[in-house]
């Protein structure tokens, strides 16, 4: 039996994963469940898959989470260190879909308690790529991305040389104002950008979908799990999301990875490497969908994308910088403080203000000083956000 953990399981990506495992109930042995708040839904998959442990990040929630479990034989926990201990438990694969930088330390711990990390938390990339892949590359555990452009990828690299490797394009649906005259979007509701035209994920990554601050931190993503030249690294808008992405190679081939927008292939993907096994995923019917199209990613109606490519040329520390401000502008879109167009301005005050301050975007990308520049991000970008 294959022991497994889902770290964010109570989420769009940790459901799809359930929801695989669940398929083949025996062939599994779970080990921890976590969720942030959400105690329903983590019991009732904790005692359904029989996990040995169930952790809620928010302490408030422990007696809610215990009371639900009472007679399960699933041991109940909560808050950071819990969470850190049960990514720590043995297990051969780890799901690691925490939404946020707070995903970035349980997935490292379980990386280097030596298991198959799928990482559907891109923000660990963005955050500490160096730090993620040289962690996999001290033989400690495997890193496998699941965020479908970048399994994509990986798939398109099975068997080549990546020195061969001319150009990889990271296709982006365009969100859900991607046909939105630019004069509407300073009045775009966070309900409006919560509706994804193709696929179906957390709240917060569907609104980084309008933004594109999703394809920006994949842009990031791509650089630190490939190691390509950000020079090499494209995106073109793809509205019916069909091809998750390309490698071009030296030749002139340019690899396509086709599918329906369905996460659990990207997880299974993950979940049976280096097997290929049968996904219960929709086929896609090339008649059917008739035609592909393709635009250009504009960087006037999505400056997260300019923003990304300085982030790429920083390098550093800048990631974790870029991550923290936007999860920052985010929450005040959200909470309606600051306009859709607004976003973008806070980031690039941030960045600019913290690249000026000696030190901290050279200083060596560890876990302490990921967290440091995060921290320290997330302060400036309230005071910018509050001026
Ligand atoms: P969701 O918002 O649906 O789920 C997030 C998960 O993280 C939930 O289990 C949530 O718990 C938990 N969580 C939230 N805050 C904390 C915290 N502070 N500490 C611990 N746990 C927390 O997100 P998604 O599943 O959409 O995305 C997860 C990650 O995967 C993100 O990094 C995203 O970018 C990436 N991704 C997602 C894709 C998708 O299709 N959804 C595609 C590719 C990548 P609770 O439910 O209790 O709040």
């Amino acid at each position: 039996m294959r022991r497994v953990s889902i770290l964010g399981a109570t989420g769009s990506i940790g459901q799809n994963t359930i929801d695989l495992i669940a398929r083949d109930r025996e062939a599994y042995e779970v080990v921890a469940l976590t969720g942030g708040r959400n105690v329903a839904a983590l019991a009732r998959d904790a005692v359904a898959l029989r996990a040995q442990v169930a952790v809620v990040a928010d302490e408030s929630a422990l007696p809610a989470l215990r009371e639900a479990l009472a007679g399960s034989g699933v041991a109940a926990a909560a808050g950071r260190a819990a969470l850190i201990e049960a990514a720590q438990r043995p297990a051969d694969w780890v799901m690691s879909a925490i939404v946020g930088a707070a995903g970035l330390e349980p997935g490292l711990r379980a990386l280097e308690g030596g298991a198959a990390l799928a990482l559907a938390n891109k923000e660990s990339m963005v955050c500490a790529g160096p730090l993620m892949m040289r962690t996999a590359r001290e033989g400690r555990g495997t890193l496998l991305p699941v965020d479908s452009e970048h399994s994509a990828v990986f798939q398109a690299l099975i068997g080549e040389d990546i020195a061969a490797v001319e150009r990889i394009v990271i296709t982006a649906s365009g969100g859900a104002f991607r046909d939105w005259p630019l004069d509407r979007l300073d009045n775009a509701t966070p309900e409006q950008a919560a509706t994804h035209p193709n696929w179906d994920m957390g709240q917060r990554i569907t609104i980084d979908s309008a933004s594109m601050f999703n394809k920006a931190l994949e842009l990031i993503e791509t650089r630190e799990f490939f190691g390509i030249d950000p020079s090499k690294i494209e995106t073109v808008v793809h509205p019916e999301s069909m091809i998750h992405a390309l490698v071009g190679f030296h030749d002139g081939a340019l690899m396509a990875h086709v599918g329906m927008p369905d996460m659990r292939h990207a997880i299974g993907f993950a979940l049976h490497y280096p097997e290929r096994r049968a996904l219960p995923v929709e086929r896609l019917d090339l008649v059917k969908l008739g035609q592909m199209t393709f635009r250009p990613a504009c960087e006037t109606r999505w400056p997260a994308l300019r923003l990304a490519r300085e982030v790429m040329a920083q390098g550093g520390l800048s990631g974790a910088v870029f991550n923290a401000a936007k999860e920052v502008a985010l929450d005040g879109f959200i909470e309606k403080r600051i306009s859709f167009t607004r976003m973008a301005g806070v980031v690039e005050e941030v960045l600019n203000r913290l690249s000026a301050q000696t030190g901290l975007i050279d200083a060596e990308v560890t876990l302490d000083n990921a967290l440091q520049a995060d921290h320290l991000a997330r302060a400036k970008a309230r005071e910018v956000m509050a001026v």
